[in-house]
């Protein structure tokens, strides 16, 4: 059985340089769930499809090669062999993610590739459901939150335009799979905390949950 550590929260809430950081610490593999949505994203845009659609959306991922794997610890999705990884901060995507998001057969497809990913190595993985819908047994989930203050401050310290209160709105409101705390989760607050200071908390709560480090 392999290890899952889920980190699930909202849009800028440090996530990802906890889950990135806890993954160098840890030295397990990380899976960013969040760039296989965009990936798709980009992907559905870059076809020329409405990404409102749920139709044409389903269409275009029903005749795409999905194709994912490691590369060294760095978990990656191709599209019909193509690399998204450059577009994925796009504004566009940015815009429309949410919305590719919401589409089941997007979910179903990647809900595989999740799966198989942590059946080939030890995993920390981010996303808005891993902890509530793709790996409900883990005992190792964990809520990364912010104020909306701080986290549209740290977009756009990163030079980005997005409309992260519209992306957590949508997120959280959509039937399938809908950004929440799962029940058994620790919920964590960085704004007022380094992504140190998180990423010990995580290790603590780690061990304190029976997790033997190192991984083997
Ligand atoms: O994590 P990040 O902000 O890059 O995720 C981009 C978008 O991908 C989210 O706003 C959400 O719509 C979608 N997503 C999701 N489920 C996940 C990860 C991301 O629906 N597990």
């Amino acid at each position: 059985m392999k290890t899952v550590i889920a980190i699930d929260g909202p849009a800028a809430s440090g996530k990802s340089s906890v889950a990135r950081e806890l993954s160098v610490r840890l030295d397990i593999a990380y899976v960013n769930s969040g760039t296989f949505y965009r990936a798709l994203t980009w992907w559905v845009l870059h076809e020329g499809a409405d990404p409102n659609s749920v139709k044409e959306v389903s269409d275009v991922i029903a005749a795409t090669e999905l194709r994912s794997g490691f590369n060294g610890p760095i978990a990656f999705l191709l599209l019909n062999g193509t690399e998204a990884t450059p577009h994925l901060r796009d504004n566009e995507v940015n815009r429309n993610v949410s919305a590719v998001s919401r589409v089941s057969l997007v979910r179903e497809h990647l809900m595989t590739h999740l799966h198989r990913l942590a059946s080939e190595k030890n995993v920390v993985m981010e996303g808005r459901d891993i902890g509530s819908v793709v790996f409900p047994d883990t005992p190792y989930k964990f809520y990364i939150d912010a104020s909306p203050e701080v986290r549209v401050q740290r977009r756009q310290a990163q030079g980005q335009h997005d409309e992260i209160a519209t992306r957590d709105r949508i997120d959280s409101s959509r039937p399938n799979a809908p950004l929440i705390i799962a029940e058994d989760a620790l919920v964590i607050d960085s704004t007022h905390l380094t992504i140190d200071g998180v990423v010990g908390e995580v290790i603590g709560r780690l061990k304190l949950r029976g997790l033997s480090l190192p991984l083997q």
